[in-house]
């Protein structure tokens, strides 16, 4: 069953260039050009390429923090690549979630763990009272493997494979359809990288979401991914299986 299709999806950022030899020239950056893919309900699909060749706008685009320039994204039969992230339904936001590169830049400093995730659960519409939320948050907590007091600790008092697992359980927190990892561990220390790919790789597979799998580490794609999506320069240039892709020619 497919669960995401993107289709001739364009993406051009417009800037103007300053200072004293910009000379207020206009350009157009090309950061996605007739992206046509699809990915199936449980499967991994790797996005590689180079730095700027367009993965993360890609993302974000799904996420809704960027509005596409032409192209259609569906999820199901709804078409989501036009609305942008605040006027999202509770059931579209929890449907395709993001767990982000770095876990720093999206928790809040001054709120507990445990309050971050009930206030996700709230967005999301998830639970009746406060009682089934913190159950809910607790739960959680067990999926990704962390102690249940940690619910009380503020960000700073966790490292950062923790705080990434707490990335994760928001991203999960809400049944998603899609999870898009955009390079999931390579901010984290090396010696937990594996543990934490592990986890993901392992709730991926347990919900049988889909998973768009965003990285420059290609061991590490042909390890997990299901399918790979190579892109350069804006454009998707091959695409195929995992061995298809990793076989010599
Ligand atoms: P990647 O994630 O593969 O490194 P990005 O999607 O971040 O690539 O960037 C693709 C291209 O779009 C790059 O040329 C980048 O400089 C440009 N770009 C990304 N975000 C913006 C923005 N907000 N404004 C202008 N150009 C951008
Ligand atoms: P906030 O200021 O965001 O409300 P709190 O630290 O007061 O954050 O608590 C956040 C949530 O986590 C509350 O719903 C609370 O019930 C729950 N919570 C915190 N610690 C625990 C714990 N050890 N066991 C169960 N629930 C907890």
């Amino acid at each position: 069953e497919v669960v995401l299709t993107v289709k001739d999806l364009k993406k051009y950022y417009e800037v103007s260039t300053g200072g004293p030899f910009g000379g207020g020239r206009h350009l157009t950056i090309k950061a996605n050009e007739a992206i046509t893919m699809d990915a199936r309900e449980a499967e991994t699909v790797a996005i590689v390429g180079e730095s700027g060749c367009g993965k993360s706008t890609l993302a974000k685009i799904l996420l809704g923090l960027e509005t596409l320039t032409a192209g259609t994204v569906m999820l199901g039969d709804k078409e989501i690549g036009h609305i942008d992230v605040g006027d999202r339904d509770s059931k579209t936001l929890a449907s395709v979630q993001m767990v982000f590169q770095n876990p720093f830049d999206t928790l809040n400093p001054s709120q507990s763990v445990g309050g971050q995730i009930v206030r996700t659960l709230e967005k999301f519409k998830i639970g009746k009272t406060v009682a089934d939320r913190t159950e809910r948050m607790l739960e959680l907590l067990d999926l990704v493997k962390l102690p249940r007091e940690f619910a009380k600790r503020m960000p700073r008092q966790l490292s950062g494979g923790q705080k990434q697992r707490i990335g994760i359980a928001r991203a999960f927190a809400g049944e998603p359809k899609v999870v898009v990892a955009d390079e999931p561990v390579s901010a984290l220390d090396v010696s937990v990288q594996a543990a934490v790919t592990e986890l993901l790789m392992d709730i991926q597979k347990y919900s049988r979401t889909t998973m768009l799998f965003i990285s420059h580490d290609l061991s590490v794609v042909r390890y997990l991914a299901d399918r790979v999506v190579v892109m350069y320069l804006g454009h998707i240039v091959e695409s195929g299986s995992t061995e298809q892709i990793f076989s010599p020619p």
